[in-house]
């Protein structure tokens, strides 16, 4: 893999009380880096992935004291929420601090543990908020040469529109994308909130889910259907020198990644489905175009602007970012050919080169 590749991981979880008690088998295996996962119509069909990370969230842990999942012996494979942090979340704080773009994306069918590795829940906090809360960590012990700005920014896509979560008023029509020239794509009039402490990270995080979960209410409809983007814009400057280096770090709890079964939807519901639909296929087409011209096909053009979606994630996919992606799975044998196609997919994400650059610039 080059220093460029998107890097992927693959994270399985443990099953449901529902599936415990329904007797669901389970059908994916690990070994250090692969991942296998069996038919289970036919047992001797096996199908093995490699990617860079594979996590055994399944079995083999036990709660400590303050409820967090860790091994439950020494020879556990399980892996919790701080060992996923320690390779992937350390990674974009690594390029943060170094100037590059970060992106991380949670791909995967619903209930299958995108948002528990990338928010959590309770004490078992994910990706996201250990991210921030070590960011604020390292700023505090920084020398006094250097001026470091948080910004901060939580959206929604939902029907190919955005909301903006840090803000109680709704824009009918949702938030426009716009293009400049130099910047490439943004959201028109997005919030952005100036954070000086984890505490009032913590806080915005705390309300932007609360109007997501109240909109998704309202509107009669679930979240699982909608894409949740929270960005990062984290700048350092160098009192010494007039420099600065910038970089932004995109998290990306996508929606549920399930194909949308057309008997029994109708009106609303279908319309809801299939533009959810959107952006999510357009990633695909983009990633599949990606990998084709990175294994040297001729490809005349990446369909960036087909949705809202991937136009915010051009320069995660391709440019200038350092890019992970984790793909949740379920262990549970009914959720097969959900997790083969969630697999396929990592397979192909995996083959996307980007071009990440240090983000510095004299000041003034
Ligand atoms: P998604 O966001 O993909 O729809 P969730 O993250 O909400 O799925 O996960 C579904 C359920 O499974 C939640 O109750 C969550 O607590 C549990 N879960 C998911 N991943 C893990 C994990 N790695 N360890 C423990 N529980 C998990
Ligand atoms: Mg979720």
């Amino acid at each position: 893999r080059s220093a460029d590749s998107v890097r992927v991981a693959v994270r399985v979880r443990p099953f449901s009380q529902r599936e415990k008690n329904s007797g669901r088998r389970c059908v994916v295996s690990m070994h250090s880096q692969s991942t296998t996962i069996q038919d289970p119509k036919n047992g001797e069909h096996l199908k093995t992935f490699t990617f860079d990370l594979a996590y055994w969230s399944h079995d083999g842990y036990q709660k400590d004291k303050d409820g967090i999942l860790i091994p439950s012996n020494p020879n556990s494979k399980f892996a919790g929420q701080i060992h996923v942090f320690h390779d992937i979340g350390r990674g974009i704080l690594d390029s943060a601090w170094r100037g590059y773009n970060a992106t991380l994306l949670a791909y995967g069918q619903t209930g299958s543990g995108k948002s528990y590795s990338m928010i959590g829940f309770g004490t078992n906090k994910g990706i996201i908020p250990r991210v921030c809360e070590e960011l604020f960590q390292a700023i505090k012990t920084q020398k006094e040469n250097i001026e470091l700005q948080v910004m901060f920014s939580m959206l929604e896509i939902y029907n190919e529109q955005i909301r903006d979560l840090l803000s109680r008023t709704k824009t009918p029509g949702g938030l426009k994308v716009r293009e400049d020239p130099q910047l490439g794509f943004f959201v028109e009039g997005l919030k952005w909130v100036p954070c000086e402490n984890y505490a009032q990270i913590e806080k915005l995080m705390e309300q932007g889910s609360k109007i997501r979960m109240t909109a998704s209410t309202s509107m009669n409809a679930s979240s699982s259907r909608s894409h949740m983007v929270i960005t990062i814009q984290f700048k350092q400057i160098f009192l010494d020198t007039a420099l600065t280096k910038q970089s932004s770090i995109n998290m990306v709890d996508l929606a549920g990644s399930e194909r949308q079964k057309s008997s029994g939807a109708e009106g609303d519901r279908l319309r809801e489905g299939s533009r959810v639909n959107l952006s999510l296929t357009s990633l695909g087409n983009v990633i599949s175009a990606l990998a084709d011209s990175a294994m040297g096909k001729k490809v005349l053009h990446i369909p960036y602007r087909d949705s809202v979606l991937t136009k915010l994630l051009q320069s995660a996919l391709g440019g200038n970012s350092r890019t992970t992606l984790i793909a949740a799975i379920s262990p549970a044998d009914i959720c097969y050919e959900e997790t083969l196609s969630t697999l396929r997919y990592a397979e192909r994400t995996k083959k996307v080169q980007n071009k990440a650059v240090i983000n510095t610039c004299a000041l003034g």
